[in-house]
């Protein structure tokens, strides 16, 4: 079942203090929504963030995490690491992780299969570079990030799976695709994912946009009929602000 979502990318910020303000801001403001809300802390605030909210409505999700369960693999945590704190959703593939510590394709398919085999959620970022866009590529890398990530899997694993396209050109840059382009692209994502795993699959599938996400801008964007939500950053530092976007379903 397609699902409405409204999830924040915190990124590297808020120290330990920082969350738990920022959490009880956004307690502070719960309302009943139509969508579903989640927050990614740091790693170092998970465990805070998720006993603080375990009775709430708002989901504490992760911004990544490594393919093996365990190992000499300094710095990194992995998927039953997570579990074992109650994070059971996850965010692979975000354009910072694969531009500055190099995910590509192939890492990002063990990755899914680590968080699969843990029974967690993904949410699975792609999206086109503007160089791509000014090409007219936007579709072939999209439909290749998918395929070479994804199109490995059996269809019974797409329902732990949200998709989230985020064009690059529009991250943290205040430059938005417009609701248009944005449902061109969710519309084509959904396409290509019917003609590989049939209609209900590609018709069921949860499909978010992210990439300067605003309380000015959100409603018209989800207004699409091919956008599910959001995937928010720069707006999810700020309760009134990620609220005023969760208020836009
Ligand atoms: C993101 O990092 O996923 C994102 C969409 O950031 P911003 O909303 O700041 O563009």
């Amino acid at each position: 079942m397609r699902k409405n979502i409204v999830a924040g990318n915190w990124k590297m910020n808020n120290d330990l203090a920082q969350t738990e303000a920022l959490i009880t801001d956004l307690k502070r403001q719960t309302q009943t929504s139509n969508a579903e809300v989640m927050i990614a802390p740091a790693f170092t605030n998970l465990w805070q963030a998720f006993q603080t909210l375990k009775d709430d409505t708002i989901e504490v999700i992760s911004q990544n995490m490594h393919f093996a369960e365990n190992g000499a693999y300094t710095g990194e945590v992995s998927a039953s690491m997570l579990k074992s704190i109650g994070i059971t959703t996850v965010i692979l593939g975000h354009s910072e992780r694969r531009a500055y510590y190099n995910e590509t394709d192939a890492s990002l398919a063990k990755k899914v299969d680590a968080a699969l085999a843990n029974d967690m959620r993904i949410i699975f970022c792609f999206g086109e570079e503007l160089a791509d866009r000014k090409a007219g590529k936007q579709e072939a890398v999209v439909e290749n990030q998918i395929k070479n990530a994804l199109f490995h899997l059996d269809a019974s694993a797409f329902k732990h799976i949200v998709l989230a396209y985020e064009p690059v050109w529009a991250i943290g840059t205040g430059e938005t695709a417009s609701p248009e382009q944005a449902q061109d692209m969710h519309a084509f994502i959904r396409k290509t994912l019917e003609n590989k795993y049939g209609h209900t699959i590609a018709d069921d599938m949860t499909i978010l946009y992210g990439g300067s996400v605003k309380p000015g801008n959100a409603k018209e964007i989800f207004g699409k009929p091919d956008v599910d939500g959001g995937l928010i950053g720069g707006a999810a530092l700020k309760a009134e602000d990620f609220y005023a976007i969760v208020d836009a379903f």
